[in-house]
């Protein structure tokens, strides 16, 4: 009686111990080590069998340390690539220097002056970081080209010559002058929205429009529906590539 009630005890200690290790086990399994920096899992995420970092490391993929974004003190458009005013360009371009490798998917999720705030995801496991960034101020190609007063073609807007003789009275020329001026604004305002206006002189019957890009000068004397008359002349020959000037004479 006492055997079999001392055996059962026994075999009731051995079960609960069994219980135990197991227990102890799927703890140990829960927590892991990195094999090559020994962090714990409860420290750091890990992918597979290693921490978030060292999979990083292994992988030879990285993750920028900083990011260089200019931008021109003048107009305020910023490039990472390209010349843009679109932040959301800047957004992917980020991304996909952050998602180079193939088993990696990014997002931003925060963009400041300061950084940029991305979550990564690399097989199923997600995580975020933040990436310091500088703002180099500098001149973008288009503001440097205004700086130095460059330009590709110039309008000419003229009065047709027989309103210059004066025939009518003096204030239907001043009406027709002041015409002239309007025509010039709108020009202006036009071009300025594509293209850069260095600077525009008053002639004595007429205004001398200097225009940064010859096809927007081209484009915007047609969408006035104006007419004229060109001249190209070569101007500059740098390293092989020749600058011409362009004067499109408009009479009204
Ligand atoms: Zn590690
Ligand atoms: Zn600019």
């Amino acid at each position: 009686m006492s055997t079999t009630s001392e055996k059962r005890t026994k075999e009731e200690k051995d079960e609960k111990e069994e219980r135990r290790e197991e227990k102890k086990e799927r703890t140990i399994l829960t927590e892991q080590f990195c094999p090559i920096c020994g962090i714990s899992s409860k420290e750091k995420k890990f992918i597979k069998f290693l921490c978030i970092d060292c999979w990083i490391a292994q992988q030879k993929f990285k993750i920028p340390e900083k990011i260089i974004i200019q931008q021109c003190r003048k107009c305020g458009r910023i490039k990472l690539r390209e010349w843009t005013d679109d932040k959301s360009s800047i957004e992917n371009e980020i991304t996909r220097m952050c998602a180079s490798h193939r088993d990696v998917k990014a997002k931003v999720i925060e963009l400041t002056d300061q950084y940029v705030r991305i979550e990564l995801e690399i097989e199923g496991t997600k995580f975020e970081r933040e990436i310091p960034i500088e703002i180099k101020r500098t001149l973008c190609p288009e503001c440097t080209k205004e700086v130095r007063g460059y330009y590709e073609a110039i309008i000419q807007l003229r009065l047709k010559s027989h309103e210059r003789r004066g025939r009518k009275g003096r204030k239907e020329f001043e009406e027709i002058v002041s015409q002239l001026r309007g025509l010039k604004d709108r020009i202006q305002k036009e071009l300025e929205k594509v293209t850069f206006v260095p600077k525009v002189d008053e002639q004595p019957f007429g205004f001398d429009i200097y225009v940064g890009s010859t096809s927007e000068a081209y484009n915007v004397l047609r969408l006035l529906g104006l007419k004229y008359t060109s001249t190209k002349k070569l101007f500059t020959q740098k390293a092989g590539k020749k600058l011409y000037r362009t004067t499109f004479l408009v009479r009204i």
